[in-house]
Protein backbone atom coordinates (compact mmCIF):
# COMPACT_ATOMS: atom_id res chain seq x y z
CA UNK A 1 0.00 0.00 0.00
CA UNK A 2 0.92 3.43 -0.69
CA UNK A 3 0.81 6.47 1.42
CA UNK A 4 0.25 10.19 0.96
CA UNK A 5 3.70 10.63 0.18
CA UNK A 6 3.94 8.62 -3.21
CA UNK A 7 1.66 11.37 -4.98
CA UNK A 8 3.02 11.60 -8.22
CA UNK A 9 1.27 15.13 -9.39
CA UNK A 10 2.31 14.45 -13.13
CA UNK A 11 0.82 10.99 -12.77
CA UNK A 12 -2.44 12.60 -11.48
CA UNK A 13 -2.70 15.19 -14.18
CA UNK A 14 -2.49 12.53 -16.69
CA UNK A 15 -5.46 10.09 -14.65
CA UNK A 16 -7.41 13.62 -14.40
CA UNK A 17 -7.01 14.56 -18.37
CA UNK A 18 -7.70 10.58 -19.48
CA UNK A 19 -10.87 10.66 -17.02
CA UNK A 20 -12.64 13.94 -19.13
CA UNK A 21 -14.16 12.19 -21.60
CA UNK A 22 -15.96 9.61 -19.19
CA UNK A 23 -16.63 12.48 -16.85
CA UNK A 24 -18.75 14.57 -19.26
CA UNK A 25 -20.79 11.24 -20.72
CA UNK A 26 -21.38 9.92 -17.31
CA UNK A 27 -22.27 13.16 -15.88
CA UNK A 28 -24.61 13.68 -19.17
CA UNK A 29 -26.09 10.46 -18.03
CA UNK A 30 -27.05 11.44 -14.86
CA UNK A 31 -28.44 14.90 -15.50
CA UNK A 32 -30.70 13.85 -17.99
CA UNK A 33 -32.75 11.97 -15.85
CA UNK A 34 -35.13 14.63 -13.90
CA UNK A 35 -34.51 13.94 -10.19
CA UNK A 36 -36.96 16.15 -9.18
CA UNK A 37 -37.47 15.47 -5.44
CA UNK A 38 -40.39 17.86 -5.73
CA UNK A 39 -42.33 16.22 -8.18
CA UNK A 40 -44.13 13.40 -7.41
CA UNK A 41 -44.33 12.64 -11.32
CA UNK A 42 -40.41 12.15 -11.76
CA UNK A 43 -40.73 9.20 -8.85
CA UNK A 44 -39.71 6.43 -11.53
CA UNK A 45 -36.50 8.60 -12.85
CA UNK A 46 -35.18 9.16 -9.13
CA UNK A 47 -35.67 5.09 -9.04
CA UNK A 48 -33.79 5.39 -12.70
CA UNK A 49 -30.94 7.68 -11.29
CA UNK A 50 -30.43 5.29 -8.09
CA UNK A 51 -29.80 2.60 -10.53
CA UNK A 52 -27.58 4.59 -12.46
CA UNK A 53 -25.76 5.60 -10.06
CA UNK A 54 -25.12 2.20 -8.23
CA UNK A 55 -24.11 1.16 -11.60
CA UNK A 56 -21.49 4.06 -11.46
CA UNK A 57 -19.76 3.12 -8.10
CA UNK A 58 -19.76 -0.36 -9.32
CA UNK A 59 -17.92 0.47 -12.03
CA UNK A 60 -15.24 1.55 -9.82
CA UNK A 61 -14.38 -1.35 -8.00
CA UNK A 62 -17.13 -0.11 -5.09
CA UNK A 63 -20.36 -2.37 -3.84
CA UNK A 64 -23.11 -0.34 -4.04
CA UNK A 65 -26.62 -0.69 -2.39
CA UNK A 66 -30.24 1.24 -3.37
CA UNK A 67 -31.58 1.62 0.51
CA UNK A 68 -35.30 2.25 0.15
CA UNK A 69 -36.73 4.44 3.23
CA UNK A 70 -40.21 5.45 3.45
CA UNK A 71 -39.76 8.28 0.70
CA UNK A 72 -37.02 8.03 -2.24
CA UNK A 73 -34.04 5.94 -1.48
CA UNK A 74 -30.44 6.42 -0.48
CA UNK A 75 -27.81 5.22 -2.53
CA UNK A 76 -25.23 3.70 -0.46
CA UNK A 77 -21.15 3.14 -2.14
CA UNK A 78 -18.14 1.22 -0.25
CA UNK A 79 -14.51 1.53 -1.70
CA UNK A 80 -13.10 -0.97 0.77
CA UNK A 81 -9.11 -1.33 1.23
CA UNK A 82 -8.75 -2.73 4.49
CA UNK A 83 -10.68 -2.69 7.96
CA UNK A 84 -7.50 -1.63 9.49
CA UNK A 85 -7.30 1.31 7.66
CA UNK A 86 -9.40 5.35 8.29
CA UNK A 87 -12.47 5.48 6.70
CA UNK A 88 -14.19 8.62 5.23
CA UNK A 89 -17.58 9.09 3.63
CA UNK A 90 -18.40 11.73 1.59
CA UNK A 91 -22.30 12.79 1.01
CA UNK A 92 -23.55 14.27 -2.02
CA UNK A 93 -27.12 14.73 -3.28
CA UNK A 94 -28.41 13.38 -6.62
CA UNK A 95 -32.20 15.14 -6.26
CA UNK A 96 -32.47 18.54 -8.24
CA UNK A 97 -34.92 21.41 -8.09
CA UNK A 98 -37.82 21.49 -10.55
CA UNK A 99 -36.73 23.97 -13.57
CA UNK A 100 -38.87 25.64 -16.08
CA UNK A 101 -37.41 24.42 -19.62
CA UNK A 102 -39.20 28.16 -21.43
CA UNK A 103 -37.01 30.41 -19.39
CA UNK A 104 -33.59 28.36 -19.87
CA UNK A 105 -31.25 28.97 -22.99
CA UNK A 106 -30.94 25.14 -23.36
CA UNK A 107 -33.20 22.34 -21.87
CA UNK A 108 -32.47 21.64 -18.36
CA UNK A 109 -32.15 18.29 -19.09
CA UNK A 110 -30.47 17.67 -21.86
CA UNK A 111 -26.82 18.71 -20.30
CA UNK A 112 -25.03 20.45 -23.10
CA UNK A 113 -21.21 20.73 -23.32
CA UNK A 114 -19.54 23.91 -24.73
CA UNK A 115 -16.11 25.10 -24.05
CA UNK A 116 -15.72 23.33 -20.79
CA UNK A 117 -19.06 24.17 -19.40
CA UNK A 118 -21.80 22.02 -18.64
CA UNK A 119 -25.35 23.24 -18.88
CA UNK A 120 -28.11 21.35 -17.34
CA UNK A 121 -30.08 21.24 -13.83
CA UNK A 122 -28.75 20.20 -11.59
CA UNK A 123 -24.80 19.83 -12.91
CA UNK A 124 -23.63 22.05 -10.09
CA UNK A 125 -26.17 21.15 -7.37
CA UNK A 126 -25.27 18.32 -7.13
CA UNK A 127 -24.66 15.98 -9.68
CA UNK A 128 -20.98 17.74 -10.58
CA UNK A 129 -19.50 17.50 -7.42
CA UNK A 130 -20.66 13.82 -6.74
CA UNK A 131 -19.22 12.10 -9.85
CA UNK A 132 -15.65 14.32 -9.37
CA UNK A 133 -15.27 12.69 -5.97
CA UNK A 134 -16.00 9.05 -7.67
CA UNK A 135 -13.22 9.91 -10.05
CA UNK A 136 -10.77 11.01 -7.32
CA UNK A 137 -12.20 7.39 -5.17
CA UNK A 138 -11.21 5.67 -8.62
CA UNK A 139 -7.84 6.46 -8.21
CA UNK A 140 -7.29 6.23 -4.76
CA UNK A 141 -8.42 2.38 -5.52
CA UNK A 142 -6.23 2.04 -8.78
CA UNK A 143 -3.27 3.29 -6.69
CA UNK A 144 -4.14 1.40 -3.79
CA UNK A 145 -3.72 3.98 -1.15
CA UNK A 146 -5.00 2.94 2.29
CA UNK A 147 -8.26 4.49 2.94
CA UNK A 148 -11.17 3.49 2.80
CA UNK A 149 -13.99 5.14 0.70
CA UNK A 150 -18.21 5.51 1.66
CA UNK A 151 -20.56 7.36 -0.75
CA UNK A 152 -23.99 8.68 1.19
CA UNK A 153 -25.66 10.06 -2.25
CA UNK A 154 -29.41 10.91 -0.99
CA UNK A 155 -32.70 11.87 -3.16
CA UNK A 156 -34.31 13.85 -0.87
CA UNK A 157 -31.91 16.96 -0.19
CA UNK A 158 -33.92 19.56 -2.14
CA UNK A 159 -37.03 18.97 -0.03
CA UNK A 160 -35.80 18.81 3.15
CA UNK A 161 -33.98 15.78 3.72
CA UNK A 162 -37.36 14.50 5.36
CA UNK A 163 -36.60 10.49 5.49
CA UNK A 164 -32.55 10.90 6.17
CA UNK A 165 -32.24 11.10 10.07
CA UNK A 166 -34.37 7.82 10.19
CA UNK A 167 -31.87 6.31 7.41
CA UNK A 168 -29.34 6.69 9.34
CA UNK A 169 -31.04 5.64 12.58
CA UNK A 170 -31.87 2.49 10.74
CA UNK A 171 -28.38 1.55 9.05
CA UNK A 172 -25.65 2.53 11.54
CA UNK A 173 -23.37 0.00 11.12
CA UNK A 174 -22.76 -0.12 7.56
CA UNK A 175 -22.66 3.60 7.49
CA UNK A 176 -20.02 3.85 10.25
CA UNK A 177 -16.86 6.03 9.39
CA UNK A 178 -14.41 8.15 10.86
CA UNK A 179 -15.83 11.51 9.45
CA UNK A 180 -18.02 12.54 6.86
CA UNK A 181 -17.08 15.43 4.06
CA UNK A 182 -20.27 16.99 2.43
CA UNK A 183 -19.93 18.22 -0.76
CA UNK A 184 -22.35 20.61 -1.93
CA UNK A 185 -21.00 24.26 -0.72
CA UNK A 186 -20.33 27.40 -2.83
CA UNK A 187 -17.52 29.46 -3.04
CA UNK A 188 -17.58 32.86 -2.32
CA UNK A 189 -15.26 33.70 -5.78
CA UNK A 190 -13.55 31.80 -8.71
CA UNK A 191 -10.65 33.68 -7.05
CA UNK A 192 -10.25 31.49 -4.14
CA UNK A 193 -11.66 28.21 -2.66
CA UNK A 194 -13.58 28.30 0.66
CA UNK A 195 -14.09 25.44 3.09
CA UNK A 196 -17.27 26.31 5.71
CA UNK A 197 -17.29 25.32 8.88
CA UNK A 198 -21.02 26.69 9.93
CA UNK A 199 -24.31 26.44 8.59
CA UNK A 200 -27.16 28.56 9.52
CA UNK A 201 -30.47 26.85 10.66
CA UNK A 202 -34.19 27.62 9.77
CA UNK A 203 -37.32 27.69 11.71
CA UNK A 204 -40.50 28.36 9.02
CA UNK A 205 -44.32 29.77 10.19
CA UNK A 206 -47.31 30.42 9.23
CA UNK A 207 -49.80 33.23 10.75
CA UNK A 208 -52.86 33.35 10.02
CA UNK A 209 -56.04 35.75 11.25
CA UNK A 210 -59.47 35.30 10.80
CA UNK A 211 -62.13 37.81 11.27
CA UNK A 212 -65.57 37.09 10.10
CA UNK A 213 -66.57 34.30 7.05
CA UNK A 214 -66.64 36.95 3.73
CA UNK A 215 -64.54 39.77 2.62
CA UNK A 216 -67.04 43.09 3.56
CA UNK A 217 -68.53 46.33 2.14
CA UNK A 218 -65.96 48.88 3.27
CA UNK A 219 -68.58 50.91 3.24
CA UNK A 220 -70.55 49.83 5.19
CA UNK A 221 -68.34 48.25 7.75
CA UNK A 222 -65.09 49.92 7.17
CA UNK A 223 -63.68 51.47 10.49
CA UNK A 224 -65.54 48.93 12.77
CA UNK A 225 -64.66 45.72 11.23
CA UNK A 226 -61.16 44.42 12.05
CA UNK A 227 -59.02 44.63 8.89
CA UNK A 228 -56.21 41.19 8.97
CA UNK A 229 -54.02 42.10 6.42
CA UNK A 230 -52.94 45.62 8.45
CA UNK A 231 -53.05 43.43 11.74
CA UNK A 232 -50.70 40.85 10.82
CA UNK A 233 -48.72 43.53 8.71
CA UNK A 234 -48.28 45.65 11.91
CA UNK A 235 -47.37 42.28 14.40
CA UNK A 236 -44.42 41.75 11.49
CA UNK A 237 -43.39 45.32 11.55
CA UNK A 238 -43.26 44.95 15.80
CA UNK A 239 -41.50 42.11 15.32
CA UNK A 240 -38.35 43.40 13.31
CA UNK A 241 -37.76 46.58 11.71
CA UNK A 242 -37.94 46.04 8.00
CA UNK A 243 -35.63 48.49 6.94
CA UNK A 244 -32.04 47.12 9.12
CA UNK A 245 -33.59 43.56 9.43
CA UNK A 246 -33.71 43.88 13.15
CA UNK A 247 -35.41 41.47 15.15
CA UNK A 248 -37.38 43.16 18.34
CA UNK A 249 -38.97 39.67 19.76
CA UNK A 250 -37.03 39.68 23.69
CA UNK A 251 -34.82 36.47 23.72
CA UNK A 252 -34.27 36.23 19.78
CA UNK A 253 -30.60 36.87 19.87
CA UNK A 254 -29.90 35.63 23.03
CA UNK A 255 -27.91 31.80 21.96
CA UNK A 256 -25.90 33.85 19.24
CA UNK A 257 -22.22 32.54 18.78
CA UNK A 258 -20.42 35.52 19.12
CA UNK A 259 -18.32 36.07 15.68
CA UNK A 260 -14.80 35.86 16.90
CA UNK A 261 -12.33 38.58 15.54
CA UNK A 262 -10.25 35.83 13.44
CA UNK A 263 -13.43 34.68 12.07
CA UNK A 264 -14.41 38.03 11.06
CA UNK A 265 -11.28 38.75 9.72
CA UNK A 266 -11.19 35.14 7.82
CA UNK A 267 -14.62 36.59 6.03
CA UNK A 268 -12.95 39.60 5.19
CA UNK A 269 -10.19 37.36 3.67
CA UNK A 270 -12.88 35.45 1.66
CA UNK A 271 -12.61 36.92 -1.87
CA UNK A 272 -16.40 38.62 -1.01
CA UNK A 273 -17.10 41.83 -2.61
CA UNK A 274 -20.57 43.83 -1.76
CA UNK A 275 -20.84 44.56 -5.36
CA UNK A 276 -19.52 41.19 -6.45
CA UNK A 277 -22.67 39.73 -4.14
CA UNK A 278 -25.09 42.97 -5.64
CA UNK A 279 -24.54 41.51 -9.36
CA UNK A 280 -24.28 37.63 -8.59
CA UNK A 281 -27.97 38.30 -7.57
CA UNK A 282 -29.07 41.21 -9.33
CA UNK A 283 -29.88 43.05 -6.20
CA UNK A 284 -30.70 46.71 -6.75
CA UNK A 285 -29.64 47.99 -3.29
CA UNK A 286 -29.12 46.56 0.22
CA UNK A 287 -29.86 47.08 3.72
CA UNK A 288 -25.81 47.78 4.02
CA UNK A 289 -22.69 48.60 1.95
CA UNK A 290 -20.55 48.20 4.68
CA UNK A 291 -18.39 44.72 4.42
CA UNK A 292 -17.87 43.95 7.77
CA UNK A 293 -21.48 44.19 8.37
CA UNK A 294 -22.40 42.70 5.35
CA UNK A 295 -19.97 39.75 5.94
CA UNK A 296 -21.75 38.96 9.03
CA UNK A 297 -25.58 39.86 7.93
CA UNK A 298 -25.34 36.37 5.61
CA UNK A 299 -23.15 34.55 7.83
CA UNK A 300 -23.33 34.94 11.04
CA UNK A 301 -26.55 36.31 12.04
CA UNK A 302 -29.88 35.49 12.07
CA UNK A 303 -32.66 36.37 9.88
CA UNK A 304 -36.80 37.51 10.23
CA UNK A 305 -37.84 37.06 6.65
CA UNK A 306 -41.55 37.48 4.95
CA UNK A 307 -41.80 35.78 1.98
CA UNK A 308 -45.47 36.03 1.05
CA UNK A 309 -48.71 37.77 2.56
CA UNK A 310 -51.97 36.44 1.03
CA UNK A 311 -55.55 37.62 1.46
CA UNK A 312 -58.00 40.20 0.14
CA UNK A 313 -58.64 41.40 -3.32
CA UNK A 314 -55.98 40.50 -5.97
CA UNK A 315 -57.53 41.70 -9.10
CA UNK A 316 -56.92 44.90 -11.37
CA UNK A 317 -57.90 48.47 -9.75
CA UNK A 318 -59.07 48.72 -6.21
CA UNK A 319 -62.12 46.86 -5.18
CA UNK A 320 -63.35 48.05 -1.92
CA UNK A 321 -63.30 45.30 0.62
CA UNK A 322 -62.69 44.64 4.13
CA UNK A 323 -60.67 40.88 4.34
CA UNK A 324 -62.14 38.30 6.58
CA UNK A 325 -58.84 36.94 6.41
CA UNK A 326 -55.12 36.71 5.46
CA UNK A 327 -51.91 34.64 6.23
CA UNK A 328 -48.18 35.54 6.22
CA UNK A 329 -45.31 32.75 5.03
CA UNK A 330 -42.30 33.62 7.49
CA UNK A 331 -38.83 31.89 8.00
CA UNK A 332 -35.74 33.07 10.09
CA UNK A 333 -32.86 31.72 9.40
CA UNK A 334 -31.23 30.63 12.56
CA UNK A 335 -27.43 30.59 13.89
CA UNK A 336 -25.05 28.87 16.17
CA UNK A 337 -26.39 28.03 19.39
CA UNK A 338 -29.80 29.18 18.54
CA UNK A 339 -32.45 26.24 18.96
CA UNK A 340 -35.33 26.36 16.45
CA UNK A 341 -38.06 24.93 19.79
CA UNK A 342 -36.61 28.09 21.99
CA UNK A 343 -36.70 30.89 19.05
CA UNK A 344 -40.28 29.26 18.26
CA UNK A 345 -41.24 29.39 21.68
CA UNK A 346 -40.40 33.09 22.09
CA UNK A 347 -41.82 34.29 18.66
CA UNK A 348 -45.35 32.83 19.42
CA UNK A 349 -45.33 34.15 23.04
CA UNK A 350 -44.52 38.06 21.66
CA UNK A 351 -47.19 37.44 18.24
CA UNK A 352 -49.81 35.90 20.94
CA UNK A 353 -49.07 38.83 23.47
CA UNK A 354 -49.54 41.80 20.53
CA UNK A 355 -53.01 39.26 19.02
CA UNK A 356 -54.03 36.16 21.08
CA UNK A 357 -56.52 35.52 17.79
CA UNK A 358 -53.51 34.75 15.40
CA UNK A 359 -53.16 31.53 14.45
CA UNK A 360 -49.47 30.57 14.25
CA UNK A 361 -48.33 27.38 12.59
CA UNK A 362 -44.99 25.41 12.70
CA UNK A 363 -43.93 25.22 9.37
CA UNK A 364 -39.83 22.97 8.59
CA UNK A 365 -37.46 22.87 11.35
CA UNK A 366 -33.51 23.35 10.57
CA UNK A 367 -30.85 23.54 13.30
CA UNK A 368 -27.57 25.53 12.64
CA UNK A 369 -24.78 23.58 12.92
CA UNK A 370 -20.97 24.86 13.68
CA UNK A 371 -17.34 22.77 13.55
CA UNK A 372 -14.10 23.52 14.50
CA UNK A 373 -12.63 25.10 11.43
CA UNK A 374 -8.97 24.31 13.34
CA UNK A 375 -9.88 20.11 13.31
CA UNK A 376 -7.32 18.04 11.54
CA UNK A 377 -10.02 17.15 8.78
CA UNK A 378 -10.33 21.37 8.05
CA UNK A 379 -6.49 21.49 7.89
CA UNK A 380 -6.26 18.37 5.31
CA UNK A 381 -9.16 19.81 3.87
CA UNK A 382 -7.50 23.76 3.47
CA UNK A 383 -4.15 21.42 2.30
CA UNK A 384 -5.72 19.74 -0.84
CA UNK A 385 -7.51 22.98 -1.57
CA UNK A 386 -4.12 24.44 -2.10
CA UNK A 387 -2.81 21.33 -3.54
CA UNK A 388 -5.64 21.70 -6.40
CA UNK A 389 -5.96 25.31 -6.75
CA UNK A 390 -3.14 26.53 -5.97
CA UNK A 391 -4.75 28.87 -3.12
CA UNK A 392 -4.81 28.66 0.58
CA UNK A 393 -9.06 28.79 0.95
CA UNK A 394 -11.22 31.05 2.91
CA UNK A 395 -12.81 29.23 6.20
CA UNK A 396 -16.18 31.14 5.96
CA UNK A 397 -19.68 29.79 7.04
CA UNK A 398 -22.48 29.03 4.33
CA UNK A 399 -25.72 31.62 5.10
CA UNK A 400 -28.00 28.37 3.78
CA UNK A 401 -29.18 25.03 5.58
CA UNK A 402 -28.38 21.61 4.99
CA UNK A 403 -30.82 19.13 7.03
CA UNK A 404 -28.69 16.66 6.38
CA UNK A 405 -25.57 17.91 8.01
CA UNK A 406 -26.98 17.80 11.80
CA UNK A 407 -28.77 14.57 10.84
CA UNK A 408 -25.36 13.09 10.46
CA UNK A 409 -23.24 14.93 13.01
CA UNK A 410 -25.81 13.66 15.68
CA UNK A 411 -26.33 9.87 14.35
CA UNK A 412 -22.84 9.11 13.31
CA UNK A 413 -20.84 11.72 16.15
CA UNK A 414 -18.09 12.32 13.67
CA UNK A 415 -16.65 15.78 12.41
CA UNK A 416 -18.20 16.70 9.27
CA UNK A 417 -16.61 18.64 6.71
CA UNK A 418 -17.31 20.53 4.15
CA UNK A 419 -15.61 20.61 0.49
CA UNK A 420 -17.75 22.06 -1.90
CA UNK A 421 -17.01 22.60 -5.91
CA UNK A 422 -19.78 25.21 -6.92
CA UNK A 423 -19.48 28.74 -7.64
CA UNK A 424 -21.86 31.65 -7.19
CA UNK A 425 -21.92 31.83 -11.35
CA UNK A 426 -23.03 28.20 -11.67
CA UNK A 427 -26.79 29.03 -10.66
CA UNK A 428 -27.33 26.84 -7.67
CA UNK A 429 -31.39 26.60 -8.14
CA UNK A 430 -31.38 29.52 -10.55
CA UNK A 431 -32.00 29.12 -14.92
CA UNK A 432 -29.30 27.81 -16.77
CA UNK A 433 -27.33 26.22 -13.99
CA UNK A 434 -24.02 25.00 -14.98
CA UNK A 435 -20.39 23.06 -13.70
CA UNK A 436 -17.32 23.43 -15.44
CA UNK A 437 -14.06 21.15 -16.32
CA UNK A 438 -11.64 23.65 -14.30
CA UNK A 439 -13.84 23.15 -11.15
CA UNK A 440 -14.54 19.45 -11.55
CA UNK A 441 -10.61 18.68 -12.84
CA UNK A 442 -9.93 20.70 -9.46
CA UNK A 443 -11.89 19.04 -7.64
CA UNK A 444 -10.76 15.46 -8.83
CA UNK A 445 -7.36 16.33 -7.42
CA UNK A 446 -8.45 18.01 -4.52
CA UNK A 447 -10.28 14.57 -3.36
CA UNK A 448 -7.36 12.57 -4.31
CA UNK A 449 -5.17 14.31 -1.83
CA UNK A 450 -7.74 14.86 0.36
CA UNK A 451 -8.18 10.81 0.58
CA UNK A 452 -4.60 10.30 0.71
CA UNK A 453 -4.11 12.68 3.56
CA UNK A 454 -6.67 11.16 5.28
CA UNK A 455 -5.00 7.85 5.04
CA UNK A 456 -1.94 8.85 6.84
CA UNK A 457 -4.16 9.75 9.80
CA UNK A 458 -4.52 7.12 12.66
CA UNK A 459 -8.40 5.86 12.74
ZN1 LIG B 1 -27.31 20.95 -3.02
Amino acid sequence: MKTQVDLDIAHIDKYVSDSRKSYEAQLKELVDIPTVSMDPECKKDIEKAAATAAKFLESIGAKAEIIKTKGNPVVVGHLEQGSQYPTVAIYNHLDVQPADAEEWKTKPFEMTIENGTYRGRGTTDDKGPALTVMYAAKYIKEQNIPVNIKFFWEFEEEIGSPHYEQFLKDHKSKLATNSVVISDTIWVSRERPAIQYGLRGLQGLMIKLKTGVKDVHSGLTGGLARNPIGELAQVISECYDARTGEVKIPGFYDDVRPLSDAELANFLKSGFSVDGFKKAHELHSLRTEDIKDAVQRIWARPTFEVHGIVGGYKGPGVKTIVPHDAEVKISMRLVPDQDPDKVLACVTKFIKEKCPDIEIIKEGTLRPFFSDPDNVFNKAAAESMKFAFGKDPAFNREGGSIGAVVSMHDELKVPIIFMGLSLPEHGYHAINENFDWQQASGGMKMFIKYFSLVSAMTK
